[in-house]
């Protein structure tokens, strides 16, 4: 797929996004962390693990990306020690594009963020739960992963739901950080460290 997008992004929206990012423009991770609906969001304590260990085992910082206003950025902000703040973005589309243009990869729920990876041409790893790679949403890129689990119940909706109707969310609460870390593991190897051009 041509990254359109990338080609879309202005020199200036670039440069204020490498300037946002000061001397963390090389080497992290964008994470998509929202969700519009429930059930396609991955735990944010999660997130928040795997960010620790692309840290430790990737040397990939991570950036949590948030929309403005949204819940996830409270949340995030109890989860992380008040220095790690930093590593959360809260900015609107066209910015968190210009940000994610210079990373590393994308690790994203099934949500808006997941499709910036093929339209900047940066490796992506989608973390699917009630919604299914099927529907036609997964990035599917020789360096794209998805993760997810097998179980029965999946797909329970084509859009996503405000809760699990079995209550548990397994689709989602059974996908450990590792096996995402992994996957990144795999769509990072042999990849150049930042596109800055
Ligand atoms: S019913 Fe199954 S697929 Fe749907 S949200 Fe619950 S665990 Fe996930």
């Amino acid at each position: 797929m041509r990254p359109w997008l990338r080609e879309a992004l202005t020199d200036a929206e670039r440069a204020r996004a490498r300037a946002r990012l000061a001397d963390g423009a090389e080497g992290f991770a964008f994470l998509g962390v929202g969700a519009r609906w429930a059930t396609k969001r991955w735990p944010m304590e999660r997130f928040v693990a795997l960010g620790e260990l692309l840290a430790r085992d990737l040397s990939l910082v991570p950036r949590y990306a948030v929309a403005p206003g949204e819940p996830d950025g409270v949340a995030l902000r109890k989860l992380l020690p008040p220095e790690r703040h930093a590593e959360i973005v809260e900015t609107g589309f066209r910015e968190a594009a210009a940000i994610a243009s210079f990373a590393r990869v994308i690790v994203s729920n099934d949500s808006a963020a997941l499709h910036l990876g093929p339209a900047l041409g940066v490796p992506t790893v989608g973390i699917f739960g009630s919604t299914v790679p099927a529907f036609g949403f997964a990035p599917r890129g020789p360096r794209d992963a998805v993760v997810e689990t097998e179980i029965a119940c999946r797909p329970c909706g084509v859009h996503g739901k405000r809760r699990c109707p079995l209550g548990h969310h397994r689709c989602m609460t059974e996908i450990a950080p590792p096996a995402v870390l992994e996957a990144v593991r795999r769509v990072t190897a042999g990849a150049e460290p930042g596109r800055g051009g």
